[in-house]
């Protein structure tokens, strides 16, 4: 039975089915028959549309390659090739093929790309002296409907192989490529877990460390009062513990609708507005997928399709109740009830007054800005979501604390510190847990006296400087040569991390495949810009993201 059909019987109210959407695609696209699977192994996926990923919603279908790379990656249409894009980070080697109908099917992280991909890529990368490229194919390239596009693989940014698959429309929206009925077995239940009710201050300003987690059984007391709510949930497919996203959400306030929203279309220049439909403090923290019910006013996401403009008020001496159903892509539904009874509110005041930094209100309409002990934090126009309170804090160790920071931000800020080193440079901001341990590092520019830095990350920094060079070496022995005539190097760098690679052979440049998740650098030999059994003086030079560099330099009798 076509699962569509499925939907459309179990779905009624204001969910929008995928029948529905299906009817108006395109006919190369229309039919379950209408594209081919990208891969012709078992289906089974390790991520899907719509999850939560890092800052931003996962806008494909990440399909499982039994631990493996090298599998044949099959266009799913007819489509002439519209972009290869090869990077160090992100999709890795990716392929993008254009159909008739104006969409794109995106194939990304491969080991490589088939022919005349390959070929062109390399002559490309080789007459523009780079391994990273975004271009088109200078004529048109074509595949039909399940020819090899490449070769599956873990390119970029991927935490192990796998396929990731990705549909976009004619406007370059990414949209959920489960609206074609892949063979994909999912008979699992989406998961719904407990809710979370933020208080709302006198001020409207969420007090989201008095946020209470509700389970569904029983009746829980909240403070009267102001709130919003939040519902943990995500969901599973069969064959895989991996946890993915649901499809969507309804929700009845007592019994009238209170939002409904489908994740069907994403759009990149909104796609980090993720933060702001999760409740933030926990994604950021635990990775846990809690959906808000209704978008905070910075939130651009189209996902929403229905949402109460009625406030949430929990009264005193009264009971709430909350029904919430929920949805993945394949019809599955979970639904759940929560009681909340109100009880008396004490002090509605967020507290925030009890240490010896800065405070202001944040209003996301303006600039907001802090200045104290030398540094300067300035927050441009709508960077909060909704109205906080702006915290900077400089500690004596030099160590600085920006806040609020369980809030998430819509773009980036800027940090200005006053520098009495004057003449140095090469500084990084490093942010720390509150054990002090490093959770990211950001590029620093310094001018005047001045280091500044942008980050969208708010929390606990310390300017450090770096001045020591990558580690560039053989990754094996003393020599870069491994057995099949590559040469083989391990680079990496500690704080600002490598930002570039070069490599040299006889002072020719050649093309050195990096991989940053590897800390490998590779010079395939099949390249053939060496002379077999003839010694050559091999050049690698490595740099950082300050500018500190590395050479290694060496004889190697090159073999093949
Ligand atoms: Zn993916």
């Amino acid at each position: 039975m076509p699962r569509y059909h499925l939907l459309f019987l179990i779905f009624t109210g204001f969910l929008l089915p995928f029948c529905i959407s299906a009817q108006s695609l395109p006919t190369i696209f229309s039919t379950q028959s209408g594209m081919v699977a990208p891969l012709h192994i078992p289906l089974i996926l390790s991520g899907n549309f719509g999850e939560f990923r890092g800052d931003h919603f996962h806008t494909g279908l990440d399909f499982k390659t039994q631990g493996r790379e090298g599998f044949p990656v099959l266009a799913a249409a007819d489509g002439v090739v519209s972009r290869v894009k090869v990077s160090p980070w992100g999709y890795g080697h990716a392929l993008y093929l254009k159909h008739a109908n104006g969409m794109t099917t995106v194939y990304a992280h491969l080991s490589r790309f088939a022919t005349p991909i390959s070929s062109w890529l390399l002559e490309r990368q080789y007459s523009k002296r780079v391994f990273s490229t975004d271009s088109r194919p200078g004529t048109d390239v074509t595949f039909s409907a399940g020819d090899t596009v490449g070769w599956s693989g873990n390119s970029g940014s991927s935490g192990g192989p796998h396929l990731h698959f990705e549909v976009r429309d004619e406007n370059e929206r990414p949209i959920n490529p489960l609206q074609w009925a892949f063979n994909i077995s999912d008979s699992k239940s989406p998961t719904l877990g407990s809710l979370r009710v933020i208080p709302l201050d006198s001020q409207g300003l969420e007090n989201r460390s008095e946020t209470v987690e509700v389970g569904s059984k029983g009746v829980f007391k909240i403070p009267a009062g102001n709130v919003r709510l939040a519902v943990e949930a995500n969901d599973q497919l069969n064959g895989a513990l991996n946890i993915c996203g649901i499809y969507a959400i309804e929700v009845f306030i007592d019994g009238d609708l209170y939002s409904s929203l489908s994740i069907d279309t994403l759009n990149f220049s909104t796609n980090k507005d993720m933060n702001a439909h999760a409740y933030y403090p926990e994604w950021n923290s635990s990775r846990t997928q809690i959906h808000r019910f209704k978008p905070l006013p910075g939130n651009r996401l189209s996902i929403y399709n229905f949402t109460s403009d009625a406030g949430l008020w929990v009264v005193e001496d009264s009971t709430m109740n909350i029904f919430v159903k929920c949805s993945d892509a394949h019809g599955n539904i979970a639904t759940k009830e929560y009681t909340l009874l109100g009880v008396t509110a004490l002090d509605q005041e967020t507290p925030h007054a009890q240490n010896s930094g800065i405070f202001r209100p944040a209003i996301p309409s303006t600039t907001t800005a802090l200045a104290h002990g030398g540094v300067e934090v300035i927050w441009p126009k709508r960077s909060f979501y909704s109205r906080e309170t702006a915290s900077l804090q400089v500690f004596e160790s030099g160590e600085f604390s920006i806040g609020p920071e369980d809030a998430a931000l819509a773009k980036p800020f800027r940090v200005n510190v006053k520098n009495l080193m004057v003449n140095s440079s090469k500084w990084v901001a490093v942010r720390l847990s509150e054990t002090g341990d490093r959770l990211g590092v950001e590029i620093c520019e310094s001018q005047e006296g001045l280091v500044t830095f942008s980050t969208r990350k708010m929390g606990r920094y310390i300017l450090v400087q770096d001045t020591v060079p990558p580690r560039l070496l053989p990754k094996f022995s003393a020599s870069p040569l491994v057995s099949n005539g590559n040469l083989v190097f391990h680079l990496e760098d500690a704080l600002s991390g490598v930002s570039r690679v070069e490599g040299f052979i006889d002072g020719k440049w050649v093309l050195l495949r990096w991989d940053p998740k590897k800390k490998t650098a590779v010079y395939r030999a099949l390249d053939s810009q060496h002379i077999p059994g003839v010694k050559s003086q091999i050049t690698v030079r490595v740099e950082d993201a300050v500018g500190n560099e590395s050479f290694w330099i060496g004889t190697v009798e090159m073999s093949k």
